[in-house]
């Protein structure tokens, strides 16, 4: 009898959430997104939406009896939540992953016992732990835990900067020396159940306030940095026992040392142009990953840029008339605040 697709659950219906829907649809695989937004993008690209509170255990129980497998579009769901519904169904990435990761001390720790670098950093809990580290200058003082989009973050650039800084430490923090940047990359890896694992090619990616304004590929960067980056988060894949697609984030400073800033248990915004520039996109590779569907070698078609649209330049975009090579993909908010990624556009640029 030939295998029937199974229904994934997704936890999230913003873009990431959205797109994972419709790779899906691709795929033909049934899928039911479970969010607590009202207005959830993913309603237009999935086949049914949950709408209630993550703590809500009839509708969690609801969603969890109508899928196969359950995936998520970020990593702050409530941990807890995530461990009862693996219960009864698999969940990947497996959520002992996000214990690691949603904290920010704890990926640095794990990354560095890989022996791979990172920042140089120490956990803070208070004031005083903070006055004994200005020698760390320049720094940025993160929230070790939900932080987003540079969101939790401060920028301690003299050691006034750490005189001066008000703020109650009611939660722990980490404090990391701020890295002379030449570029930032990221790799995308997918690591399938048999662990079969594949890595995209660097991305080269631009911030603005912190918040990912450009990503492109090739990254301008030299073959051994491309090749030690995408070892590097193959090793972290591995180690992680990690099923689905994720994404390492990294540094470069000026003496062209590459160390891990972030790990994202997920899709990533990054990785975008994934769509229009491989065979088989990062969303797309990730739905066959947790649904443990056959892997397809991974193929690159073009070299692309993909640019974030940010609070009202969507305004911009929304009736632009665009090129052959131009794909452009709003998220539909009602509301376009400052900072809040609105859509992006994808530029094939060969
Ligand atoms: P988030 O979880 O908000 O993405 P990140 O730690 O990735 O937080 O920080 C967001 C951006 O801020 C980074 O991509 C980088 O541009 C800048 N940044 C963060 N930490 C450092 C650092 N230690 N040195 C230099 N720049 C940094
Ligand atoms: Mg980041």
């Amino acid at each position: 009898m030939a295998k029937t697709n199974p229904a994934l659950g997704i936890i999230g219906g913003g873009q990431s959430g959205s797109l994972l829907a419709s790779a899906a649809k691709k795929l033909n695989i049934y899928t039911v997104v479970l969010t607590d937004d009202n207005q959830a993008l993913a309603k237009h690209f999935c086949n049914e939406i949950i709408t209630a509170g993550y703590s809500d255990s009839t509708k969690v129980r609801e969603f969890t009896n109508k899928v196969d497998v359950v995936t998520f579009e970020f990593e702050n769901i409530p941990i807890n939540i995530l461990e009862t519904i693996a219960q009864s169904k698999p969940v990947f990435p497996r959520p002992a992953i996000n214990k690691i990761v949603q904290n920010r001390l704890l990926e640095k720790q794990f990354v560095n016992s890989l022996n791979i670098q990172t920042t140089l950093f120490e956990p803070i809990k208070n004031k005083l732990d903070l006055s004994s580290l200005k020698h760390f200058s320049p720094a940025i003082l993160k929230t070790n835990t939900l932080g987003y989009d540079g969101k939790g973050q401060y920028v301690l650039n003299n050691q006034k900067d750490f005189d001066d800084l008000d703020i109650s430490f009611d939660q722990d923090y980490i404090l990391e020396k701020k890295i002379d940047l030449d570029k930032e990359i990221s790799v995308i890896v997918t690591r399938y159940q048999d662990g079969t694992i594949i890595s995209y090619e660097p991305i080269e990616n631009v911030h603005k306030d912190q918040i990912l304004n450009q990503s492109s590929i090739p990254a301008n960067i030299s073959k051994n940095l491309f090749e030690k980056a995408q070892d590097q988060a193959k090793i972290i894949a591995e180690k992680l026992d990690y099923v689905g697609t994720m994404c390492v984030e990294y540094f470069i400073d000026k003496k062209n040392n590459l160390l891990v800033n972030e790990i994202a248990p997920r899709v990533h915004n990054s990785g975008h142009l994934t769509i229009n520039a491989f065979n088989i996109s990062q969303f797309e590779n990730h739905v066959r990953a947790v649904c443990d569907l056959e892997f397809v070698p991974l193929k690159k078609i073009h070299n692309a840029k993909m640019i974030n649209i940010l609070g009202s330049e969507i305004l911009k975009y929304k009736n632009k008339k665009l090129n052959t090579n131009e794909f452009f993909f709003d998220y539909l908010k009602k509301e376009a605040k400052p900072n809040r990624k609105m859509g992006h556009l994808t530029i094939i640029t060969d």
